[in-house]
């Protein structure tokens, strides 16, 4: 019953004018009629208002009216309700095809609007229909098992049509964004040394921190490409992950100089924020192996957030030790802090908590927003190197600064007895680029 006393009867039927027609037949005659257009909708409708009649169609898309019918039978909350089937299917047996789906009766369509009202009160007060012969009412069942399983392999059928088409596109845009990324890297790497070797010249006229100033033009110029460069490498390489074609040029590392470059290059960025790096215990680290460049980045992202997060004037510590041949990195800001229910999703791609509306594009700048890609990568490449990455926090709060910590997880080489020490020196390959290449395009 609806709020007013009136029967509430629940119709579904996907042809508006039908809809429209027989709301106001019933409407006339003191009902509450709720429509809803598709099966699915009306499953989740019919155990939310619980209607005292269901008037199905059975020609509906998706889930046709026979199958809705069924499923409402097995519910515990629908199972009791009556449901007719208001139908223009008026072929021989068509009425004992809704029976044995589960309808308690028949009405065919188009309506007759005098007796119409006459009936659904009578399927109201009580009247259900059944198959009476037993021997059509087994062949009718056996012939709708079948007809229930050629529509389930047809909708599987068409599911995997669908998702190896979903997978194709996907691939498409991958090999897309990876080609594009490529394409981008090499102008930038061009216009990057180019400014190099201009502010190398003394004859531009200075200085540097001279606004307006040609030296100062240039410096700026450098560094946006440095962190257009930075935003090219981390879509490159969430697509390269993506797609399982992360390549590791494998080497030996060396991370305390890695760690310390990568500070050199954000403390280098943008106005200065008075934050404290620390350093601690990297010096100490045994040399691993692995992917020096990639790892730089990974390295980046981490920090440049711990900076990004923490307000002028705050303390971003990192530590280094070695725990049963792995390396323990941690970095740990005095920022603004994560909630709990966002520290794992903070990795997933595009994931971000400021407001977009309010973006501004810097690595360094207080809360200066990102692609959202940033952690996604640093996660990518550090598992990429059998790794593992997780933020703790207390929680966000922008006013107490809680602060993040960021656990870095790295396998150190398998030391055997007769194995040879890797390679420490820092010119053999692998090895960060000096202050001046890094965070170059490469
Ligand atoms: P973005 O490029 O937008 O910074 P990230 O993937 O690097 O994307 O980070 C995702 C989100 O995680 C950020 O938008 C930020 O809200 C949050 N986050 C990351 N690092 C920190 C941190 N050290 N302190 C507080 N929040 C952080």
């Amino acid at each position: 019953m609806s709020q007013e006393g009136r029967p509430r009867i629940l119709y579904v039927e996907d042809d508006p004018a039908s809809a429209a027609l027989v709301e106001r037949v019933l409407t006339v005659e003191g009902y509450e009629v709720v429509v809803v257009a598709d099966g699915v909708t009306a499953l989740e409708v019919s155990r939310r208002v619980r209607p005292a009649l269901i008037l199905m169609d059975i020609n509906i898309g998706g889930m046709d009216g026979y199958e809705v019918t069924t499923r409402l039978r097995s519910m515990e909350e629908t199972r009791h309700m009556p449901i007719v089937a208001v139908t223009a299917a008026t072929l021989r047996g068509d009425r004992e095809r809704a029976l044995i789906a589960g309808c308690d009766g028949y009405i065919p369509k188009p309506i007759d609007v005098d007796t119409f009202p006459e009936q659904v009160r009578a399927f109201l007060g009580g009247l259900r229909e059944e198959v009476e012969s037993p021997e059509e009412k087994a062949e009718y069942l056996a012939e709708y098992s079948r007809r229930l399983v050629e529509h389930l392999e047809e909708k599987i059928r068409e599911l995997q049509e669908a998702h190896a088409e979903l997978h194709r596109i996907d691939r498409m845009k991958t090999d897309f964004v990876i080609l594009a990324g490529h394409e981008l890297r090499t102008p930038l790497t061009a216009i990057y040394g180019y400014t190099q070797i201009l502010l190398s010249n003394p004859d531009i006229p200075g200085p540097a921190d001279e606004v307006g100033s040609p030296r100062f033009i240039l410096q700026k110029m450098a560094e946006a490409t440095k962190r257009l460069s930075q935003v090219v490498e981390d879509i490159l390489n969430v697509s390269l992950i993506d797609a399982n074609k992360l390549d590791l040029a494998m080497g030996p590392v060396i991370l305390d100089p890695l760690v310390r470059s990568v500070v050199r290059n954000i403390t280098g960025l943008g106005p200065d924020r008075k934050l404290t790096f620390e350093i601690e215990g990297t010096e100490d680290l045994p040399p691993m192996v692995g992917d020096s460049q990639r790892l730089y980045q990974a390295l980046w992202n981490v920090i440049s957030n711990a900076a990004k997060y923490t307000p002028d004037g705050g303390t971003i510590r990192i530590s280094g030790r070695v725990v049963e041949q792995t390396v323990h990195l941690t970095v740990r800001d005095t920022g603004i802090g994560i909630d709990l229910e966002d520290q794992e999703r903070i990795f997933d791609r595009f994931y971000v908590l400021e407001d977009t509306a309010l973006h501004r594009s810097s690595k360094t700048a207080f809360k200066g927003g990102g692609l959202g890609l940033g952690l996604t990568v640093a996660r990518g490449l550090i598992e990429a190197h059998g790794g593992r990455i997780w933020v703790e926090s207390e929680g966000r709060d922008e006013e107490r600064l809680p602060g993040s910590t960021f656990h870095i997880l790295l396998p150190l080489p398998q030391q055997n007895a007769d194995d040879q020490p890797p390679p420490a020196d820092p010119l053999e390959g692998g090895q960060p680029l000096s202050q001046e290449q890094e965070g170059q395009p490469q």
